[in-house]
């Protein structure tokens, strides 16, 4: 009998590296130039040689990012912005003015800015609710829903959305399922696999991992109806023009080959870390799907790898001795964002502003590269203070 021999798809590490391999053999640069012309001369016939003829609508550094990160995703194809919200609205375009979107309550802010400020002007329906509980997004559906938007791990809060069971709803209408996958990255969760039409980053975050690039990216699965909404996308990045610069573009896809390593890293230090604090007497809630009698545990158990460098934790005494610790943090920076390679942590409810649902003990903590030990060390000084 002869054993044809399969080749083991490759592993996400080797995928980040290797995914848009395939430059001409001879002398080629290993690490990619950065192409900055804004146009591509043309054959004599008119055609353009290498498929690019004007940056806006292309270029061989946004090409190789977004070859790259769909194959990380398991994707078929991703299209690149200049922010997280510049996709967000984009994804939003693609739909008709009065479609009907879900979002959740707990959604990351900015989009719900963008959502109110920007999306509901222009005509769209959006409805909030909590989408920890598919039953939840079931009674939010009219038929003129398009769009079930569902973000895990939510944003401060750390509430887990099952991404198969919304999933099912969706489908129960025919509505696609968009998953912004900024907190986990494909290396811990990938949405498509779970039954999300579309996948959502804020690539200012891990993805880029330095804390020096704006960005934003969304990745298509394989359905027709998924891929025909696509094809709008892109003809929204060509003729809207929110596309990311060349070297944008390269800064990201080279944050994409560290995006494993990193992001493993920093799940295993948030993990330590967030067992410190538990047992900590000054702090009263510590919250991060890692651990074991979290609510979100089991679910994020089944979508996630491991369960990430972002958590949240309540000082016991109160908002003023919260906004105490984060300031005399000596390795943990007070400052907003995340996902970045130096460990950083905010108060939310002072960003988020009057009316906010965010407790007002609540710190949200980025875990980066230092040490752990150094980390649990700097939280220790910090909180015995209090
Ligand atoms: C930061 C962020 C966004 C918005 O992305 P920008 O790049 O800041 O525009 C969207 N979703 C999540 C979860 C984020 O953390």
């Amino acid at each position: 009998m002869k054993h044809e021999h399969v080749p083991r798809p490759l592993q996400l590490d080797t995928l980040a590296l290797h995914a848009t391999a395939g430059a001409p053999a001879g002398s080629a640069p290993v690490a990619p130039p950065i192409v900055l012309s804004t146009t591509f001369e043309r054959n004599p016939d008119g055609s353009p040689p290498s498929g690019h003829y004007y940056s806006r609508a292309g270029n061989p550094n946004r090409d190789a990012y977004e070859r790259c990160l769909a194959a990380l995703e398991g994707a078929t194809d991703a299209a690149a912005f200049s922010s997280g919200l510049a996709a967000t609205i984009a994804l939003l375009q693609t739909l008709s003015p009065g479609d009907h979107v879900v979002f959740p309550q707990e959604v990351y802010f900015g989009t719900a800015n963008a959502v109110r400020e920007v999306a509901v002007p222009w005509g769209i329906q959006a409805t909030f609710c909590d989408t920890t509980d598919p039953d939840a997004i079931r009674s939010e559906l009219r038929p003129s829903t398009r769009l079930i938007w569902i973000e895990t791990p939510s944003n401060p809060m750390l509430s887990v959305t099952d991404i198969a069971a919304s999933a099912v709803v969706a489908r129960e209408v025919g509505a696609l399922l968009v998953c912004d996958n900024t907190w986990p990255t494909p290396i811990l969760t990938r949405p498509l696999e779970h039954g999300a039409d579309f996948v959502v980053h804020s690539s200012s975050k891990y993805i880029g991992g330095h804390g020096d690039v704006i960005g934003g990216i969304v990745a298509v699965g394989p359905t027709l109806h998924a891929q025909e909404a696509f094809r709008r996308l892109r003809t929204l990045q060509t003729a809207g023009g929110a596309v990311p610069s060349p070297f944008d573009c390269w800064l990201l896809h080279r944050g994409l080959k560290t995006l494993a390593v990193r992001v493993r890293a920093q799940s295993d230090s948030a993990l330590r870390v967030a067992n410190f604090l538990v047992a900590h007497p000054g702090v009263s809630a510590v919250l991060y799907p890692g651990l074991e009698d979290a609510p979100g545990h089991e679910a994020a158990a089944r979508q996630m790898s491991a369960f990430g460098g972002m958590f949240s934790f309540q000082v016991r005494v109160g908002r003023d001795a919260s906004l105490a610790v984060a300031s005399r943090l000596r390795l943990f920076t007070h400052a907003t964002s995340l996902g970045s390679v130096e460990s950083l942590i905010e108060h939310r409810a002072s960003i988020e502003g009057p009316g906010t649902s965010t407790p007002d003990t609540l710190l949200r903590v980025s875990v980066g590269l230092e040490s752990a030990d150094d980390l649990l060390e700097d939280l220790i000084q910090a909180l015995d203070g209090l």
